[in-house]
């Protein structure tokens, strides 16, 4: 059958879309697709280069190097591949020290767990709820005084919000330390007028289907460096040299981005000015309806970053009168919506028991009172004001 028919024959993808019914549950952050993807993905199955190589996916890194401002870009399959390769091209190796924020998600630290490093978990600033610059500082100074500076600095774009990557780099390069900056939830943000990443060794992305803009599950790592870039597309693709028989003087990983998704990718980068314009609107209609709450408050934006608002997340204090954050979840659940608290910070997860940490409770009182409301771009007004009822009626 030939692939235009086939597409034909496809559900509409009005189905594959949140309706707009009130009866249907709202999902926290869905893929957003329009229609608009099916003549990409037409073309793409049509050209016969449906594996990681060719057009699209050299397309898609074009577009993203645009996106982001970094010149070298590698698609891969999974923004946790892009973590895993920026770890290995940054020679992380068993006993090496990982600072990360300890308000993330997993993934950020997992790979280099995984690798034998030991992760440090620092917190976060109250003004950005990203890693904190002071508490970096200080913490670096005492780690040189010892000799045992970190191996890498991984500092993470958190629901849309940018860390304060000037500074985080300012510090790391001080002490010759990389920063390889986790912009998984951020793609679209900017940190002082540049777009997040910007200013890293290297910065991860991710194009998971909750993100802002999908390509169905795939990844990016990005950096100014290209030699760094030209290894990580060696490692992707299981380290082969060029020569007949494939010659191997190290391995490597199958982490390339097929085709068929890299076309997926590439529509919606397209629409990334839209989708961040959309989420911030429904940021900013729940802060309208919702502001007036008493022990409501929403997640700051500083001065220095303009946040996608990825999700838009809250803080609910009891003690100010607001409902629990659990009482909040659970009451939109039994609506049908889904919401889902603020990240439990890493140094609280049982797998990473008897890592050493730095600062305080920020982060740990965020996770308590924090949680994150329904936030896709193709939420329509009527859905808004459903989630706003549920925690209106509290
Ligand atoms: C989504 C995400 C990733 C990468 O996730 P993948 O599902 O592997 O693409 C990494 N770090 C953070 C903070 C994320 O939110």
């Amino acid at each position: 059958m030939p692939i235009a028919e086939a597409v034909q024959l496809s559900p509409p993808v009005h189905r594959l879309r949140p309706r707009a019914e009130p009866a249907a549950p709202i999902l926290l952050s869905p893929p957003h697709l329009t229609g608009g993807e099916l003549p990409a993905l037409a073309a793409t199955l049509q050209s016969g280069w449906v594996a990681p190589a060719g057009p699209a996916p050299a397309a898609f890194e074009a577009a993203l190097a645009e996106a982001t401002g970094l010149p070298h870009v590698l698609a891969l399959a999974s923004g946790t591949a892009a973590l895993h390769l920026g770890y290995r091209c940054l020679g992380l190796g068993r006993g090496d020290e990982v600072w990360t924020a300890t308000l993330t998600y997993v993934a950020t630290i997992a790979p280099a767990v995984q690798m034998g490093a030991r992760p440090r978990f620092l917190d976060v600033s109250s003004e950005s709820w990203t890693l904190d610059p002071d508490l970096l500082e200080r913490e670096l100074a005492r780690a040189a005084r010892a000799g045992r500076l970190p191996r890498a600095v991984v500092p993470v774009d958190l629901f849309g919000q940018s860390c304060d990557l000037d500074a985080i780099g300012a510090l790391c390069g001080r002490w010759g330390v990389p920063v390889l900056c986790d912009s998984a939830e951020s793609l679209g943000a900017t940190c002082r007028g540049r777009p997040a990443g910007q200013g890293a060794r290297m910065a991860a992305f991710s194009f998971n289907g909750n993100k802002i803009v999908t390509a169905g599950g795939g990844g990016a790592l990005a950096s100014a460096d290209a030699a760094l870039i030209a290894e990580a597309r060696g490692l992707a693709n299981q380290a082969k040299r060029p020569a007949p028989h494939y010659e191997h003087e190290t391995t490597g990983y199958s982490y390339g981005l097929s085709s068929v998704l890299a076309a997926l990718g590439l529509t919606q980068l397209g629409a990334l000015a839209d989708r961040v314009a959309a989420r911030r609107a429904i940021f900013e209609r729940y802060r309208t309806c919702l502001g007036d709450l008493p022990g409501i408050a929403f997640m700051p934006e500083p001065a220095w970053g303009r946040s996608t608002r990825w999700l838009t997340a809250v803080l609910l204090d009891p003690a100010l009168g607001a409902p629990g954050r659990e009482a909040a979840r659970e009451a939109l659940a039994a609506a049908g919506i889904e919401s889902r608290p603020v990240w439990k910070p890493m140094h609280l997860q049982p797998a990473f028991r008897g890592a050493p940490r730095a600062g305080g409770s920020v982060a740990a009182g965020f996770f308590e009172r924090g949680l994150c409301l329904p936030s896709g771009s193709a939420m329509t007004v009527i859905q808004q004001d459903r989630v706003i009822g549920v925690l209106r009626s509290l």
